[in-house]
């Protein structure tokens, strides 16, 4: 476990995450932490959603329509890919 910073704790036990870290870690206002507790340690991780069944997964975009190879797609993101795929094989 690498040492970054000694930071006191604030007002209303607000505590600032040192900028290097938060670049890092794509950590921006709003971001959402996960707080876990070891023993004498706290942890903090950025918390990742679950995978939502009905959404996009490519832009989350919620109630995806389309099912290809078992993943769920909106129309715009099926339509990207297939630009994409049909740009990847013209130039074979
Ligand atoms: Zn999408």
């Amino acid at each position: 476990m690498e040492l970054i910073a000694n930071k006191p704790i604030g007002a209303m036990g607000r505590l600032v995450i040192p900028e290097i870290i938060r670049e890092r870690h794509n950590l921006k206002q709003g971001s959402v932490l996960d707080i876990y507790v070891d023993g004498e340690s706290i942890v903090l991780k950025p918390h990742k959603k679950p995978p939502q069944l009905n959404n996009c997964c490519v832009c989350e975009k919620v109630y995806a329509s389309l099912i290809v190879q078992g993943q769920l797609f909106c129309t715009r993101c099926a339509e990207n890919l297939l630009k994409e795929i049909q740009t990847a094989l013209e130039k074979e």
